[in-house]
């Protein structure tokens, strides 16, 4: 894994040296990190990169897992889709099953941090375990249009939390704790986005049988009915009428996602044997994920709810040509017409795709600024620094905000 002097060359001297200076003032107290997987989506990608550099900096930074059954992670799906807004039944007994598996969390988690920052829904209850230490609720989620029934039951965890995070300005919410806005980020270094040699890109797409014949147009994403990769199929074959190309839909299955296989079978079942559609199935390799970017002529994140999209900034960075939704933090990366192509719809969709593949000296320069935007904005640094400030802030609150 890359060192805190190996981003120098990237962001520059200064920016180094003040993430030393935050440093230095959180020596003595841990920083416990909690969150319900350790593989798959958003949270776990940047906690991976977060917890080493922080330790390298000499900040005590932790990471524990709260444990979940198949039931508990089918109970937590859907307080997901209900937070984003999408309709979704929860029964009482889906609230029970939440509860117990949470009360066992709180009694079989060891808190020891000074510092306890709870990751999104899953692990929210164990601020019962509060203490004389400052807790932090980091929600990654878009909660812009909550189910008001599930925000309404998380609500009575939030507000005995110190603060609450929210990754963009549109998810904020009327609480009686302090509130911060912090965008996540992506690592220039890591296996998912450093430079690849042309070969083994090459190797990769050898491996999944997807020729370079024709443009290829890529999402990367879960199989998740929120990144609507059937809307992705549809936008494809629109532009098929115009344009000869490729769809790769890669994705793997999150450990707490129970709904993967079917939306899987559902595309597959839509692609209908479109043997220009390429269906795969990823194991977690980051270099894989990396070099099918780096292969792709238009990157489409078509998501109908987004926490922040770090698959967009992972795009971004690799100066591909983004068509991405206007939802959750995709417009704070994607500045319209300047460093993507933002859109609402599956034809809107497909008009921006075909626009892109028409155009490539527009393409290109889409790519160009959505990669110094990336630099300037959403790289580890600044996070790592955002995050330092925010839990140097926690000993400066005595006062409770009243919204
Ligand atoms: N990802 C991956 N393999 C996959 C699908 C996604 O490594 O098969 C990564 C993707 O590159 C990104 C993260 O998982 O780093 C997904 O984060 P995002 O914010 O886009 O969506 P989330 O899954 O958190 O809703």
């Amino acid at each position: 894994m890359a060192k805190i002097e190996e981003y120098v060359p990237i962001v520059g001297q200064s920016i180094i040296d003040d993430l030393r200076l935050l440093a230095e003032k959180l020596k003595g107290k841990v920083i416990q990190n909690i969150n319900s997987t350790s593989v798959g989506g958003g949270v776990a990608e940047i906690l991976n990169r977060l917890i080493p550099l922080l330790r390298e900096l000499g900040v005590d930074g932790r990471w524990d897992l709260i444990k979940g059954g198949e039931q508990f992670f089918g109970v937590t799906k859907k307080f997901h889709n209900a937070l984003h807004g999408r309709p979704a039944e929860i029964s009482e007994r889906d609230f029970d099953v939440f509860m117990d598996t949470s009360l066992k969390n709180v009694e079989e988690v060891n808190i020891y941090g000074d510092i306890v920052f709870v990751h999104d829904p899953q692990p929210i209850v164990l601020i019962k375990k509060k203490a004389a230490n400052k807790w932090i609720w980091r929600c990654h989620v878009d909660v812009s249009n909550p189910d008001k029934r599930v925000w309404d039951f998380l609500r009575g965890f939030i507000v005995n939390y110190d603060a609450a995070v929210f990754s963009a300005p549109a998810f904020s919410q009327h609480l009686p704790i302090r509130q911060f806005l912090i965008s996540p980020s992506i690592d220039p270094l890591s296996d998912k986005n450093k430079e690849l040699p042309e070969e083994l890109i090459d190797a990769v797409l050898a491996k999944y049988n997807v020729p370079k014949d024709k443009p290829i147009v890529t999402q990367i994403s879960r199989f998740d009915r929120l990144k609507d990769p059937l809307g992705v199929i549809e936008a494809y074959r629109q532009v098929k009428k115009y344009v000869d190309c490729r769809l790769v839909l890669a994705g793997g299955t999150a450990a707490d996602d129970p709904e993967g296989i079917k939306v899987l079978e559902e595309v597959k079942e839509k692609a209908d044997k479109d043997s220009d559609i390429h269906i795969l199935l990823l194991p977690q390799n980051d270099i894989e994920v990396n070099a099918l970017q780096r292969a792709s002529d238009v990157v489409v994140q078509k998501s109908l709810k987004e926490g922040f999209g770090l698959t967009v900034a992972e795009a971004l960075w690799k100066a591909k040509p983004v068509v991405a939704s206007n939802v959750g933090g995709i417009p704070l990366q994607i500045k319209h017409k300047y460093s993507g192509l933002l859109c609402h719809s599956a034809e809107g969709a497909a008009f921006a795709i075909k626009q892109i593949l028409n155009s490539p000296e527009y393409a290109k320069k889409l790519g160009e600024n959505g990669h110094e935007h990336i630099k300037s904005n959403f790289l580890l640094t600044r996070h790592l620094r955002d995050y330092m400030l925010l839990f140097l802030s926690l000993d400066y609150q005595e006062d409770v905000i009243h919204l």
